[in-house]
């Protein structure tokens, strides 16, 4: 690849929450989250954020990630986002 197809390579792409088989980039047709990403998948991937943080904040770092997936697993059961990003 020249750098013009590069270029248009990475213009054409676009970070996407909804990837099926783990959040990354895709061409920005495939992409269907919306210029403010109010798909489910970025709503998923924030709140997993906030909580984790939550009880990282609870815990005071005395759990680990193994752990607080465990905890957190029972409030995303209908996310295919988690089902997509978090291997257990
Ligand atoms: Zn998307």
């Amino acid at each position: 690849m020249d750098s013009k197809e590069i270029r248009k390579k990475f213009e054409d792409s676009i970070f996407c929450y909804a990837k099926l088989g783990g959040q990354g980039f895709v061409h920005k047709n495939d992409c269907f989250c919306g210029k403010d990403k109010s798909c489910q998948a970025f709503k998923d991937y924030q709140r997993f954020h906030e909580r984790f943080n939550e009880l990282n904040r609870q815990y005071d770092g005395e759990m680990n990630i193994i752990g607080i997936i465990q905890i957190l697993k029972p409030e995303f059961e209908n996310s295919q986002w988690w089902k997509d990003n978090i291997k257990e």
